[in-house]
């Protein structure tokens, strides 16, 4: 943690797609709030990728990282076709960033879901598993993905989600792989949960089978408090938390690891709306909230977060979240981002 008296330097990467949209939207509101931040801006993504630099990511951009260690971060495109490697991964990995914490709670009635006070905490191993995406072919018609899930990951992502549970007072950690197939990797995610539950029994655990765990979070959500999962469950897992709230365009997330800390939306860079100027915002927004608590600034966190709350509260929303809601007005990208600012 970072004195709330010094300014910390952010190193902001504004994506593809909606990415500049919403990135534009929340840098206007953390100015308003008086957020105490200084930012450098790097390149990366789909204009790198497509210079010929196959990872989407130049030297200058990792010395900026280097330098500074927190990062907020839009949705970045991974070109199509092969020999692009995403750089969500690539940074993840690089960074050491091995936990995805993405929090999502019911806003009802102001953003209308079946469940009211589903409030779940989804945390996601962010380094190992099939989302490594380490493939090879094999032959013409045959090809491989690498599932590869160590007991130090799968310990670090475990007492993670169990410390997590102590410090926000959660309730419950429920482990959610398929070990009853993939008996040797989820078998040990698996095993390794058991072996560090045990060492918090003031907080309640259980386990389920990542299909059925999917069911019953489109169905009874309210009954879950944190969980916790491999790199590709977590991915699938937490837009179906997300979108049965209200819409994947409201969670954001923290990739925490040791020394660099980055944050972003839970959704991708929408390449369908880009340039329509309708994206919410409220993904990166929150992002940014986890980000000013992160460092030490939970005053304009607070602020911040209230005026977002009030300003669904009064109805405004984006189109996403339009349709079927206690709305008074449909606005824009840039028009919300007021509607906070005001508030
Ligand atoms: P990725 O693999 O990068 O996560 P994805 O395939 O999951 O991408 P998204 O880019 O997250 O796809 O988009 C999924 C759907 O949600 C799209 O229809 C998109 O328009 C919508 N969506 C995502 N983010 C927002 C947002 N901030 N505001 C409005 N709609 C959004
Ligand atoms: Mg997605």
């Amino acid at each position: 943690k970072i004195q709330q008296s010094q300014t910390t330097k952010i190193v902001i990467a504004e994506g593809d797609g909606i990415g500049p949209e919403i990135m534009k939207a929340v840098l206007r509101i953390l100015k308003a709030a008086k957020a105490n931040i200084e930012t450098e801006s790097i390149e990366i993504g789909e204009q790198v990728y497509l210079s010929g630099n196959s990872a989407g990511i130049d030297e200058k951009a990792w010395e900026a990282i280097s330098k500074n260690s927190v990062i907020l971060k839009a949705p970045i495109t991974t070109p199509q076709g092969k020999g692009y490697k995403s750089l969500n991964v690539t940074l993840r990995k690089s960074l050491g960033l091995f936990a995805n914490v993405r929090p999502v709670s019911a806003l009802h009635p102001y953003v209308k879901t079946h469940f009211p006070n589903m409030d779940i905490v989804v945390i996601r191993e962010n380094e190992e598993d099939l989302y490594a995406g380490i493939e090879h072919k094999q032959t013409d018609d045959v090809v491989q993905c690498l599932k590869l899930i160590t007991r130090p990951g799968c310990e670090k992502i475990v007492r993670y989600a169990f410390e997590y549970a102590k410090a926000y007072n959660r309730k419950k950690v429920t482990c959610m792989v398929k070990d009853n197939i993939m008996k040797l990797t989820d078998g040990l995610f698996h095993t390794v949960f058991k072996e560090i539950a045990a060492e918090y029994p003031e907080i309640e655990s259980n386990s389920q089978i990542i299909d059925i765990g999917s069911a019953k979070l489109a169905t009874v959500p309210e009954e879950y408090d944190v969980i916790v999962t491999s790199n590709l469950y977590g991915d699938i897992i937490s837009d179906i938390v997300a979108e049965t709230a209200g819409s994947v365009g409201m969670a954001g997330s923290a990739n925490i690891g040791g020394k660099v800390a980055m944050f972003e939306a839970i959704h991708g860079s929408a390449p369908d709306i880009a340039g329509l100027k309708i994206a919410n915002p409220s993904g990166l927004l929150n992002a940014a909230i986890l980000m000013l608590a992160h460092i030490g600034q939970t005053e304009v966190a607070d602020t911040i977060k209230n005026a977002w709350l009030t300003t669904l509260e009064d109805g405004i929303h984006t189109a996403d979240i339009f349709q079927g809601n206690i709305s008074k007005k449909k606005v824009g990208t840039e028009a919300f981002a007021d509607a906070v600012i005001e508030r």
